[in-house]
């Protein structure tokens, strides 16, 4: 059994109900819709079609709706594509764009950037990074609206690609206008997340949760279940700001693709182990993103650094590692899933992502205090799994968090918190109808357990509670089946 969430990124590649079933069984938890791409009918029908395959199979699906906010882009070209050389120079422009055509060759041509200010972010000597970094630039000089620039990595530049400043930032809005658009669709769908592209700071998060709060049906946020905020780090204020940002948000995905181009990639690593650590000590679930296994999108087998990244991840003890273009466009999206579960499988089996049960977090309230105790009668007593119950999903967070060796079988009433919580580390998610007492609660998890295959005479671990949180009494008793 996999304990290591995976998250799919879903295109054209994957679109079709037949493949999201076989990525299911595969090893898909969690389906990922890219707002850059696809229009609303598209992404609507994807929606209703993991649906009815959760509905069929009884696996489920947390669906993330992935904003696009604000990254800095190329502009219109007027024409399919301009091949830049290393070493030309050539001319960025925030004004008019000029294009002239003769003979088929191109002249004079100054490439159009779609941010109104970008030029007064640059100076002399920065580097532009186009495409993912694919093609480079420095800056030799920046005169009114137009930027001077030498090629020094070269390649077919298209319209609309992103363009950053190396380790740079630009103080772009946290949510733009086409974010509002998806924002109200979004609310009329059936998802559990929504993802926040280039969060600088707290605020940016409470922005969208105001916005995804309004019109709602539940009043306030205490009556969840709502739809989640995952915030993706991916600027230099991000990672500066990360502790507040933790605090507000619900979800991290390390988003390593921009992230490498605000920082430089010798940072990457440093900082997914660093942000994977802070989100377990807090029990917020983590994303490691992009590139995982980047030569799937068009080779029936991973490289060896590939392999080695989703196996990294795991020992980081990430809660999930995501698939982008792999799943999303790439000619493999059914053998990338198989092939990205089986190394998790392989490394979750040895010792090197075995963590040691509560070192350095803190246990501040009774609940996490119950999910610990939970957690070290589940070993010392050599228990098969730790059977609990959770309204909000809290509960099933504090004992993932422990990253333990035994089942978490975790059961919800509410659909979208059945599915929220299948995002994190290990977490088993059950349907569980809502109960009167604590006795009928224990009753019902224990019959869960026999219906998960636990043999009589094994042990349990039971966490439950006496009122619904955040106000509840919890316990965790041993149990023999
Ligand atoms: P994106 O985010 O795929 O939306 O750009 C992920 C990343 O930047 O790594
Ligand atoms: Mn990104």
């Amino acid at each position: 059994m996999k304990r290591t969430k995976i998250v799919c990124t879903i295109g054209p590649a994957s679109e079709k109900p037949a493949t999201l079933e076989k990525m299911i069984s595969a090893g898909m938890n969690v389906a990922r819709l890219n707002m850059s791409h696809g229009d609303y009918n598209w992404n609507s029908r994807v929606i209703s079609n993991l649906r009815a395959i959760e509905k069929k199979t009884g696996k489920p699906i947390a669906i993330i709706v992935d904003l696009q906010g604000s990254k800095a882009r190329i502009g219109e070209l007027g024409v399919r594509s301009y091949e830049l050389r290393v070493g030309q120079k050539i001319i960025f422009t925030t004004g008019n764009s000029i294009l002239i055509t003769h003979n088929s060759i191109t002249h004079n041509f100054k490439i159009p950037i779609a941010v109104p200010n970008f030029h007064k972010y640059v100076k002399k000597g920065a580097h532009l990074l186009i495409a993912d970094g694919t093609i480079e630039c420095v800056v030799e000089r920046v005169t009114g609206k137009d930027i001077h620039a030498r090629v020094i990595l070269g390649g077919e530049l298209k319209s609309h690609k992103g363009i950053a400043i190396a380790g740079g930032s630009l103080p772009l809005p946290s949510i733009t206008s086409k974010d509002r658009k998806d924002i109200a669709w979004s609310k009329t769908q059936d998802i559990d997340f929504v993802a926040l592209s280039f969060v600088k700071k707290a605020e940016d998060v409470l922005a969208l949760r105001k916005l995804m709060l309004r019109k709602l049906s539940f009043r306030t946020e205490a009556e969840l279940p709502g739809i989640k905020i995952i915030v993706k780090i991916e600027t230099r204020e991000a990672v500066h700001n990360f502790e507040e940002i933790l605090r507000v948000c619900d979800g991290v995905m390390i988003a390593r693709g921009d992230l490498a181009l605000a920082t430089s990639p010798e940072e990457v690593p440093l900082i997914q182990k660093e942000l994977i650590e802070k989100c377990r000590r807090r029990a917020v679930p983590v994303i490691v993103a992009t590139e995982m296994l980047a030569s799937m999108e068009r080779a029936p087998r991973p490289t060896r650094a590939e392999a080695s990244d989703v196996a990294n991840a795991v020992i980081d003890h990430t809660d999930a590692v995501m698939l982008s273009g792999e799943s999303a466009t790439g000619a493999y999206p059914i053998e990338t899933v198989r092939i990205m579960s089986a190394i998790i499988q392989k490394t979750e089996k040895s010792r090197f992502d075995d963590l040691s049960i509560g070192g350095e977090i803190h246990h501040g309230n009774p609940e996490e205090e119950t999910a610990l105790l939970a957690a070290m009668q589940a070993r010392t007593e050599e228990a098969k799994a730790i059977v609990a119950g959770t309204v909000t999903g809290h509960t099933a967070r504090l004992l993932s968090r422990y990253r333990s060796e035994v089942e978490l079988i975790i059961g919800t009433p509410f659909t979208r918190v059945l599915r929220q919580i299948n995002l994190s580390w290990g977490v088993r998610p059950f349907l569980l109808p809502e109960v009167a007492t604590r006795k009928e609660l224990e009753e019902k998890l224990i019959a869960q357990a026999h219906a998960s295959g636990f043999k009589k005479g094994s042990k349990i671990v039971i966490v439950s509670s006496d009122h619904p949180a955040p106000h509840a009494q919890s316990f965790a008793v041993v149990k023999t089946l």
